[in-house]
């Protein structure tokens, strides 16, 4: 497709292909949907397929064809990550003439170990793995390079979220300098999201907040490549009946399991958990939209 950057409101819909839509991921679409609709705003769609071994063939499509059948209509062509890794070079290119990334030779097992170590502070409260910086002064002697990672700026980066407010991560102490390109040679999620969206004129990012916790890393790969900052809104999740977020298993929406009844059930239940009115259509409820009355809490998948 051509790119088309510029001040029109511009929202999208970025799945990852690998299974059939579910109804959480139809909760993301319908709501970014009705964000760009009901302000006459462009809406694109971009299938993102860097995780090969986790794509499964056919799955593109069928979301495709899905997003039609619900009347999801989207503007100009499909965006494939896949067939971008270009622009993920020219990004990594700038990154490291500006010496914001270095190479790692961290293993899993490596980092693994780091976090089981004693640890103070943040990292020992949360859990989560921390980059520990082995090789952000330079490769230790005897291990070979295998991913990149970007050189996180300390200090605190905040946004405003539409749905949560003003949010707040130091990401240097929530997550750590964090890869770009993988061990395998793709290219990461972090980094491709933020060139897409700016390469496609994104201005509004509205998905599922499960990826709240991504945002922050990528405003700061945002700033380090002087890319402008959409705004954001992140929708409710959808919870599986374990009470966690919906998975590929649960609440799928292949299309040939789409007669009537099963697509207006499926628009009701996003409708609801976007604490919209019940519409025939999605561009039925664009005229109603009303985004002040997107509750904040998960919703329960129907049983
Ligand atoms: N591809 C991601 C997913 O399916 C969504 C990325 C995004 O909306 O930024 O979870």
């Amino acid at each position: 497709m051509t790119d088309i950057p510029g001040p029109t409101r511009t929202g999208r819909f970025a799945p990852s292909p690998t299974g059939p839509l579910h109804l959480g991921s139809l909760v993301a679409a319908v709501g970014s949907w009705l964000f760009a609709r009901s302000s006459g705003g462009r809406w694109l769609v971009r299938m993102e397929d860097l995780d090969t071994p986790r794509v499964v063939p056919g799955a593109a499509d069928d979301i495709l064809r899905t997003l039609e059948r619900f009347g999801l209509t989207w503007d100009g062509e499909v965006v494939f990550q896949s067939q971008r890794t270009e622009r993920y070079e020219d990004a990594l290119r700038i990154l490291r003439v500006k010496e914001l990334v270095f190479l790692c030779g961290c293993t899993r097992a490596d980092l693994a170990r780091a976090a089981s170590a004693p640890a103070e502070g943040d990292a020992a409260e949360t859990g989560a793995t921390i980059y520990p910086g082995t090789c952000r002064g330079g490769l230790p002697p005897g291990r070979a390079a295998r991913a990149f990672r970007f050189r996180v700026p300390p200090g605190v980066f905040t946004f405003e979220d539409l749905l949560f407010g003003s949010l707040s991560e130091d990401v240097e102490k929530t997550v750590g300098d964090f890869v770009v390109k993988r061990a395998d040679g793709s290219y990461a999620y972090q980094l491709a999201v933020v060139v897409d969206d700016a390469a496609q004129g994104v201005t509004e990012v509205v998905r599922g907040a499960d990826l709240l916790d991504s945002t922050a890393r990528q405003i700061a790969l945002q700033r380090a490549l002087g890319l402008p900052t959409p705004s954001y809104a992140h929708l409710p999740l959808v919870l599986g009946a374990d009470g966690k977020k919906l998975g590929k298993r649960d609440g799928a929406l292949p299309l040939d399991s789409l007669n009537p009844a099963r697509l207006r059930e499926a628009l009701a239940f996003a409708l609801s958990a976007l604490g919209q009115e019940p519409a025939e259509s999605p561009r039925d409820a664009a005229h109603r939209f009303d985004p002040s009355r997107i509750p904040r809490e998960p919703r329960p998948a129907p049983g």
